[in-house]
């Protein structure tokens, strides 16, 4: 799963950013290709005019937002979809997708699924897998396994197809390491 929030160039306050796409792809097992995809825009209710700042960052356009639904109801539809084909386990790169579902859920005092928390931060298994002394973003990161970035960075959606493809090759390893049970 990747998600795209508000955000300011002026402002890290992350209890202000709000959850505007959530876009996700599912892999029936560690290495498959992805078969469904969930892509929708959030229309976010505290700051509901997007900064020209996340605008610019994300390529997500203000009617994309206007013309969406608010968090409850995506949500809801994210949920049945995820869980539809239980069990799972969310993967995003770092912790952030985790900390802002939360943050999102709590806005809307909605409770997070206790299986949202059976989560794999990628980011930081690429980083130990490679013995890498630093964690990479997700654009350096592909570079470094060699595969070119698609689509579009920072949209939710492409950011989930290339985050799949970095998957593919940590998930194995951490199946074979018994880090995770196979699925
Ligand atoms: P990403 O998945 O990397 O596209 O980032 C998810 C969200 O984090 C974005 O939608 C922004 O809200 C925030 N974000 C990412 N990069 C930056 C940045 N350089 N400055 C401020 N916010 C950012
Ligand atoms: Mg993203």
């Amino acid at each position: 799963v990747d998600l795209e929030a508000t955000c300011w160039d002026d402002s890290r306050d992350r209890a202000r950013m709000e959850i505007i796409e959530i876009g996700a792809v599912e892999m029936p097992s560690a290495n498959d290709e992805p078969t469904r995809e969930f892509s929708r825009f959030v229309r976010p209710i505290v700051d509901p005019t997007l900064s020209d700042f996340c605008r610019e960052l994300t390529s997500i356009r203000q009617q994309d937002v206007d013309r969406a639904e608010e968090f409850v109801s995506v949500f809801a539809d994210f949920v049945d979809w995820i869980a539809g084909e239980a069990p799972f386990i969310l993967c995003s790169w770092g912790r952030y997708d985790l900390n802002q579902f939360r943050t999102d859920c709590a806005r809307h005092h909605l409770v997070l699924p206790s299986a949202f928390e059976r989560h794999v931060n990628l980011k930081k298994h690429f980083a130990s897998l490679l013995g890498l002394r630093k964690e990479l973003g997700m654009e350096r990161a592909l570079a470094k396994a060699g595969l070119p970035l698609i689509g579009t960075h920072h949209r939710g959606i492409d950011d989930a197809r290339n985050i799949a493809r970095l998957a593919a090759l940590v998930l194995p390893q951490l199946e074979a390491a018994g880090v995770i049970a196979p699925l």
